[in-house]
């Protein structure tokens, strides 16, 4: 019987598929509308939230919201995720294995919620979706269609808030990578995309 996100999101909460699992309060799984158009995925949870269990709920989220917001967005309209579900220990950079131990929850999102723009945040979210070793500043506000999807690199909301902040050309960047995302949500779906969706056949 194929696993609904539901099932997936419980088989992940007690998960010990690799070390960060030691060191977390909990399982941060993902958030949003299972049918969202659009999805947005960042490296991995913070500490705040570890502590709440939602992605993007520290001052990163909230720039994350403040940007949905500028393109007509609530949080509750797409879904947000991580490449790894777990805090790694003091906020460093997940580990190659800890991104291969949580691949197959990713995966199962993508499947299942089947969006059709993903925008990624930051260098390890768009090497992974993107499947190349790519660098942010390259490939960002770019347009990739992968799998039937478009997706679009963007700066972490982080690595903004560290830099020069609302001022910054990264800012700049980034708002101009979310408007991309705006335009093409506005884009008319194409008619063979959207009779696979409605079989299901994606
Ligand atoms: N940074 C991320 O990449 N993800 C979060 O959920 C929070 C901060």
């Amino acid at each position: 019987m194929t696993m609904t996100l539901q099932d997936w999101a419980r088989q992940a909460s007690t998960c010990t598929r690799c070390r960060l699992a030691q060191g977390r309060t909990q399982v941060v799984w993902g958030v949003g509308n299972p049918n969202a158009d659009m999805m947005f995925i960042g490296e991995g949870p913070g500490y705040h939230e570890d502590k709440q269990g939602e992605p993007f709920v520290g001052a990163a989220g909230q720039l994350l919201t403040t940007m949905l917001g500028e393109i007509g967005l609530r949080r509750e309209d797409v879904y947000i995720a991580n490449v790894v579900l777990c805090r790694p220990p003091g906020n460093r950079d997940p580990l190659p294995d800890e991104i291969e131990a949580c691949r197959p929850y990713l995966e199962a999102k993508l499947d299942l919620i089947r969006p059709r723009v993903i925008m990624t945040l930051g260098n390890f979210a768009t090497r992974f979706v993107l499947d190349r070793p790519v660098g942010i500043s390259r490939v960002r506000g770019q347009r990739f269609e992968i799998d039937g999807r478009t997706v679009v690199p963007t700066f972490h909301p982080a690595a903004i808030l560290r830099g020069g902040g609302q001022a910054s050309p990264q800012m700049q960047a980034l708002r101009q990578d979310f408007r991309t995302v705006r335009a093409i949500l506005d884009e008319p779906v194409p008619v063979p995309a959207l009779v696979e969706e409605q079989l299901g056949l994606f």
